[in-house]
This record gives C-alpha cells, sequence and structure tokens, in this order.
C-alpha cells in the first residue's frame, strides 16, 4: 500500500476492506512526521511490514520491493498506488504559471511513480502467476477544473501510463486500472484552494447529488484488485456519484 498519511487517506479506505477480506498487506510511508500515524494504522490490520519510501527516489522503490519479497516470499497479488503531490502554490491562480521544476516534481510523483512502482513488482506479480495494481485518479484529468492545475496535468499522465502499463503487463497477467474519485475530504485535497467549491457542484449537479466517502473508493478498488475483475484491465472506474456522465 502506497499512499496511507493518516486515518481520512484513500488508501486507508482501500487497504482496511482489504484487511477485512482476508489480505496480508505491507504499508510505506513518506517522512517521519506521519511515521508513527501509519505505524499505528498497519499495526490494527496485523501488518507484517511498514518501511519508508519516497516514490521519487528509485533505491526506496526497490529497496521496499525487496523488504516485501522477503516477507510475502517473493510474491505479491496487489498493489495499490494512492500517491500524489504538487505544490501548493501551483494549486492556485493560474496553471500558466507553473514553473518548470514544479511542474516535473508533480508528474514525477504522481505519475511516473507509478511506472517506477509497477515495473519494481512485476517480477514478484510474475512469480504469484499475475496481479493487480490499483491507482487513484481524478476528472481534472480529463477535463479543465479550475484550481486543480498541474495536478491535472500529473492525472492525464498517469491515465495515459495506466493504459501502456496495461498493454506491457497483460501478457504476464498482470492488470492496471484506476478509481476517478470525487472530491473527498483528505490530507492531500486540504490543498487544492478550490475544493469546497468542487464538492459543492458535485452535491448540486451529480445524479446522485452527494458526496462520496472513502469507503465507497475502498469497496471499487476491492472489486479491481479482486479475481471477481480478472478480465478488467487498463481502465476507470468512476466513483463520483455519477458526475463525469454530466454536460453541465
Ligand atoms: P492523502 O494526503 O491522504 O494521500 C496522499 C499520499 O501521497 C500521502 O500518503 C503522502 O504521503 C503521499 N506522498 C506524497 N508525496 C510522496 C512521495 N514523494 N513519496 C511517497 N509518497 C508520497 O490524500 P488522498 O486524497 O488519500 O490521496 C490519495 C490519491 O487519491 C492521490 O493520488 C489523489 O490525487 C487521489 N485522489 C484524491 C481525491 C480526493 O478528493 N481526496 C479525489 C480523486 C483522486
Amino acid at each position: 500500500m502506497l499512499g496511507v498519511a493518516n486515518r481520512r487517506s484513500i488508501a486507508w479506505a482501500i487497504a482496511k476492506r482489504l484487511a477485512d477480506e482476508g489480505a496480508r498487506l505491507a504499508f510505506t510511508f513518506q517522512g517521519e512526521r506521519i511515521e508513527s500515524g501509519v505505524r499505528q494504522l498497519a499495526e490494527s490490520v496485523s501488518s507484517p511490514l511498514v518501511t519508508a519510501c519516497d516514490v521519487r527516489s528509485d533505491e526506496d522503490v526497490a529497496r521496499v520491493v525487496a523488504e516485501a519479497a522477503e516477507t510475502f516470499d517473493g510474491q505479491l497479488d496487489v498493489l495499490v498506488h494512492s500517491v500524489a503531490f504538487a505544490a501548493a502554490e501551483d494549486l492556485e491562480g493560474r496553471f500558466t504559471d507553473t514553473p518548470r521544476d514544479r511542474f516535473w516534481m508533480a508528474l514525477d510523483v504522481s505519475a511516473y511513480s507509478l511506472v517506477a512502482a509497477a515495473r519494481a513488482v512485476e517480477p514478484l506479480m510474475e512469480a504469484a502467476g499475475g496481479g493487480s495494481i490499483l491507482t487513484m485518479t481524478y476528472l481534472g484529468g480529463e477535463r479543465a477544473v479550475p484550481h486543480y492545475n498541474v495536478m491535472g496535468v500529473a492525472k492525464a499522465a498517469l491515465d495515459a501510463s495506466v493504459r501502456y502499463l496495461a498493454w506491457d503487463l497483460g501478457a504476464k497477467n498482470i492488470r492496471v486500472n484506476a478509481v476517478s474519485a470525487g472530491p473527498v475530504r483528505t490530507l492531500a485535497a486540504r490543498s487544492i484552494a478550490g475544493f469546497p467549491t468542487m464538492e459543492a457542484i458535485v452535491e448540486e449537479r451529480s445524479p446522485l447529488h452527494r458526496h462520496i466517502e472513502a469507503d465507497d473508493v475502498g469497496a471499487a478498488a476491492a472489486f479491481l484488485l479482486s479475481d471477481a475483475a480478472r478480465n478488467v484491465t487498463g481502465t476507470t472506474l468512476y466513483v463520483d456519484s455519477g458526475y463525469h456522465a454530466m454536460g453541465m
């Protein structure tokens, strides 16, 4: 599980659901600030491995996967990638003003990390006879959502990466999918300037006129990661009260 920061994290909702269904889960955390919180959560689902990982570092990714191989006898069935970052100043104001270094940082952390992680777990999933990889995306990668800015561009790269990874890894029975979630109040969401407006618009205009909860994403993720979705790959499942289907 990449991307648990605290109990509000979407990755944690997915982890709880998978643990309820009997999965043994390893967790990564980024930075000492959240380490003890993540360790406590991981302990509550009897996780055998909690380890640091900054997805910008190839060494970290390789070490984490080696530790997972050791813990899970060289095999891995699922990988959850629920990681994104952009500088707060780039999630307000104009996308046009995004500087080069922060553009690449957002794409590195939020999109390339899926490619790096998928490549690293490929041998462990192959050893398991196949696997399922899941990432978290948002409609702002397909349409312009004011304030989402560079993160939308990163999600577009992430969405395309899902399709190309699905093609490459399908030959090894490894599936790659995304859940596109509606707005959920998490740590990452707090840095998006227009977040309350995004929530209000979903409530007003989505077919179901209500917000989604992280647990809704957990349920969708559990499906995509399970054998019930054995012929589903390269796709995006929207958990957004139907908002993506609307034209206005
Ligand atoms: P969150 O803040 O709980 O999770 C984001 C995670 O990314 C954190 O655990 C953080 O530690 C991790 N991260 C950031 N930089 C990292 C790095 N360099 N190395 C390793 N980890 C790093 O917020 P969340 O809302 O649960 O976000 C999870 C995913 O869901 C993100 O991809 C986000 O874009 C996506 N998403 C969120 C929403 C929403 O409304 N909250 C909607 C759609 C998609």
